[in-house]
């Protein structure tokens, strides 16, 4: 298992961006977090956003 695009996106972002990216995470669906980060260049299927946020994923926690 490995660490999933989330990973490389807040190694990008700055902490103002993580944590809008983190608002949106707790509350938007998967399917619209997909698409308005696939918008924003991003490209990460709803099964992603979903292993993401049920932690399957090896991402760490950022800290804000
Ligand atoms: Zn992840």
């Amino acid at each position: 298992m490995s660490r999933c695009v989330f990973h490389r996106i807040r190694e990008q972002f700055d902490a103002e961006d993580n944590a809008a990216l983190e608002q949106l995470l707790n509350t938007s669906s998967h399917i619209t977090v997909a698409r308005i980060m696939t918008g924003a260049g991003f490209r990460m299927s709803e099964h992603t956003v979903r292993r993401h946020k049920k932690r399957d994923c090896h991402c760490e926690p950022v800290n804000l």
